[in-house]
């Protein structure tokens, strides 16, 4: 787990995105803020990336795409291309991003002769049920629900008799059942409905409608029988005090292990 935040800013915690290290290949999962220094943290860097996930076009799953893009292409000085994938829009998100970063790709292809064109991009629009291969890494894809934001899509990944399920921002619905069938992990955004509601501010309030609860999440992982529940997205954030009561709600749902934790936790399977 890279970053384990949300949109509200904070100190200790990145936006919501997840590193798959499958053999050699690394897979990025989401691309919000502080997500490059992350994956420095992690052992990983943008010109090291199989290709990235994108789940759906919310800020904080994107806001540092463009970093990733610039960082891959300085570094790997334009001899690699960069794989994104990512729901229907991708390809005008990627675009505009670049309509973005038009001044720096100028000044850097002028300042040093060894550069001659920008960023080496191949973008590909999924539909819910594509699947497709990076590397030797299966991905299988699928619907979610995070109404009105629409469409967004979550991510199985299996390699080498290994399986995550990569979901973003969701209500539990069939898609997350279906990605998360018999995972190894199950990794899934979450929020804690009865603290949400006792804040008095009405806009935190329309969060309710379009997240899975803790309780939701380890319900969805029993029924589908998921191995680990990975929980991250957490609003609000806990202190790390409050970590054994939000694991303790989750448990009383699924008896697999759960793990919530700070930024780069990492799990081995
Ligand atoms: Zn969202
Ligand atoms: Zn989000």
């Amino acid at each position: 787990m890279l970053g384990t935040g949300s949109p509200i800013p904070d100190a200790n915690r990145a936006a919501p995105a997840a590193l798959v290290k499958a053999g050699d290949t690394h897979i990025l999962l989401d691309a919000g803020r502080g997500v490059v220094m992350r994956m420095t943290a992690a052992g990983s860097l943008p010109g090291m990336l199989g290709g990235v996930l994108i789940t759906h076009f919310h800020s904080d799953h994107i806001a540092a795409l463009n970093d990733v893009i610039t960082t891959h292409w300085v570094m790997t000085q334009e001899n690699a291309t960069l794989k994104i994938f990512g729901p229907e829009g991708i390809v005008e998100l990627v675009d505009r991003t670049l309509a973005m970063l038009e001044f720096d790709i100028g000044y850097r292809i002028a300042h040093h002769d060894e550069m001659t064109k920008g960023p080496q991009l191949d973008v590909t629009e999924l539909k819910p049920g594509d699947s497709f291969m990076i590397n030797d890494v299966m991905v299988t894809t699928a619907a979610t629900e995070h109404p009105p934001v629409s469409p967004t899509i979550g991510y199985r990944l299996e390699h080498d008799g290994v399986s995550v399920a990569l979901v973003g921002d969701t209500n539990p619905c069939e898609g997350v059942d279906v990605l998360a069938a018999g995972a190894d992990a199950y990794l899934q955004s979450v929020i804690r409905k009865d603290l949400v509601r006792q804040i008095p501010m009405e806009m935190i309030q329309d969060i309710l409608d379009y997240h899975s609860d803790v309780v939701e999440a380890a319900q969805t992982a029993a029924r589908v029988g998921a191995k680990r529940l990975m929980l991250t997205h957490m609003v609000p954030a806990p202190p790390a005090e409050q970590y054994d009561a939000w694991i303790a709600l989750a448990a009383e749902h699924f008896d697999g292990e759960i793990i919530l934790g700070d930024d780069l936790t990492t799990v081995s399977i």
